[in-house]
């Protein structure tokens, strides 16, 4: 399969990544493998964090997490909100503000958020509020597993080698301890998900982290001709100025 790979956002600037999860441990599951690769192709990317929920243990976890999935070097801004868990929908004015806020704060060239379809209300407003905010970026919708049965049918992949995939797992188990006790905490699960992916991409280790992916544009590489220039705003208004100008004379002359 012919592949695509992302292009490179300018000869000054670093790969932008903004990290968008509801929970704490949302990102590291839904693209922690791809996280890692990121990294490993471009060296000098930076990776946004941004979490809406959490309490004390869960915030420190997130932090502890991130920090061991993303290196020193790749680190932009981090920022785990304490907003209540389950009650995003109702908190829909808090969380509008803090995406505008990191709208003004970072400047990404991909965002990795939850799918739309997905059936937590919480992740399903966090990919409606990413698309609301971002409206000139492409946005990959990351997949969770879990109890409500909600997967689709993905159309992107990230192979992932062996020893990321089992990174990642080992990762997701050793930093959130809080949730040792849900039954869906298993590597098991962690596993099977991306061995599944695996297979439908042919993945050569068998292993990938699936997204979906409603927008892409392809320019093949080459630089695009730049769109016509606007009549400079001023001119029009200079005109028009100039018309109400003479009716007014014309007006106070009679
Ligand atoms: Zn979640």
């Amino acid at each position: 399969m012919l592949d695509l790979t992302l292009g490179k956002p300018g000869p000054e600037r670093p790969l932008q990544v903004l990290c968008v999860g509801a929970h704490c441990d949302d990102i590291e599951i839904g693209c922690g493998g791809t996280i890692i690769e990121l990294q490993k192709r471009y060296p000098h990317c930076l990776l946004h964090w941004l979490v809406l929920t959490s309490n004390e243990t869960r915030r420190r976890e997130a932090l502890k997490s991130s920090r061991a999935f993303v290196h020193p070097s790749c680190r932009g801004e981090t920022r785990i909100c304490d907003l209540p868990d389950g009650l995003l929908p109702a908190h829909f004015a808090e969380v509008k503000t803090v995406f505008e806020q990191a709208k003004r704060t970072v400047e990404p060239d991909l965002i990795l958020t939850h799918h739309a379809a997905d059936l937590h209300q919480d992740h399903r407003l966090l990919s409606q509020v990413t698309w609301q905010t971002f409206r000139n970026h492409m946005i990959w919708e990351y997949e969770i597993p879990k109890y409500d049965g909600d997967l689709a049918n993905p159309n992107l992949y990230v192979p992932l080698p062996t020893a990321v995939a089992q990174r990642k797992i080992a990762l997701i188990l050793q930093r959130f301890a809080s949730q040792t006790s849900k039954s869906w905490f298993q590597a098991e699960n962690l596993h099977s998900l991306m061995r599944i992916r695996g297979m439908e991409v042919r993945s050569v280790s068998g292993l990938a982290e699936a997204f979906h992916c409603r927008k892409l544009q392809c320019s093949f590489g080459g630089s695009l001709e730049r769109p016509p220039r606007r009549q400079p705003a001023a001119s029009t208004l200079g005109r028009a100025d100039k018309i109400s100008r003479r009716k007014a004379d014309r007006t106070s002359a009679r």
